[in-house]
């Protein structure tokens, strides 16, 4: 079994490199098909353009198909545009359409409201149990977090803010760890979901 990266939009090349650097003996396949997510046993969510990958998600006959598998236990860590995939609602955006989400974990995000992309910044990040100090955070029109459902916990801040939440193997992060050099994040969700490597 191998470790997936959805390949249908956004930093699809980054994510690839960082989740192959951090998945140790691990194999990782870019996921574009039904077919391919057969294969995976955890799967990274990209950041990139969320009412595009929704559209594309729909497009490849993945969206069913994944839904159904995340419900049934698959690993997945969204980061941004995945963020807001998973989000079990959307509070309306400022501006801009909505796109569809599953709805498989328990908070409602607003998508764009830390600013246009000229605002983006990168900020340390407090992780719970997460060794080696802060984690560099980059945040690039990044979903908000407003709130948090009883079926999920927050595990990252951004000084009181949560920019990270959990629910069973179902991990959201507001920002991109791909886009760091720091693989803890992609270590520690595949140790933690998926088991040593
Ligand atoms: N603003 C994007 C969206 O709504 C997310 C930004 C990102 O992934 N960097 O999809």
């Amino acid at each position: 079994m191998s470790v997936g990266v959805l390949a249908l939009q956004g930093d699809v090349p980054e994510h690839l490199k960082a989740v192959e650097a951090g998945a140790g003996a691990r194999r990782v396949v870019p996921v574009r098909r039904p077919a391919d997510l057969a294969q995976v046993r955890a799967l990274f969510l990209p950041g990139g353009e969320s009412t595009t990958i929704a559209r594309l998600l729909h497009d490849s006959g993945l969206w069913e198909p994944l839904g159904t598998r995340i419900r049934e236990g698959l690993p997945v860590l969204g980061t941004c545009a995945g963020l807001i995939l998973l989000a079990q609602r959307l509070e309306r955006a400022r501006s801009g359409r909505d796109p569809p989400t599953l709805g498989v974990l328990d908070v409602v995000v607003r998508r764009n409201d830390y600013g246009a992309q000229t605002e983006s910044f990168e900020e340390p990040i407090r992780v719970d149990g997460l060794d080696g100090g802060p984690f560099p955070g980059v945040f690039i029109r990044a979903p908000r977090i407003l709130s948090v459902g009883p079926a999920a916990t927050p595990f990252a801040w951004r000084g009181e803010e949560i920019v990270g939440v959990r629910e069973r193997r179902v991990w959201g992060l507001a920002f991109h760890p791909e886009l760091s050099d720091d693989l803890r994040l992609h270590r520690k969700f595949l140790t933690e979901t998926v088991g040593p490597g």
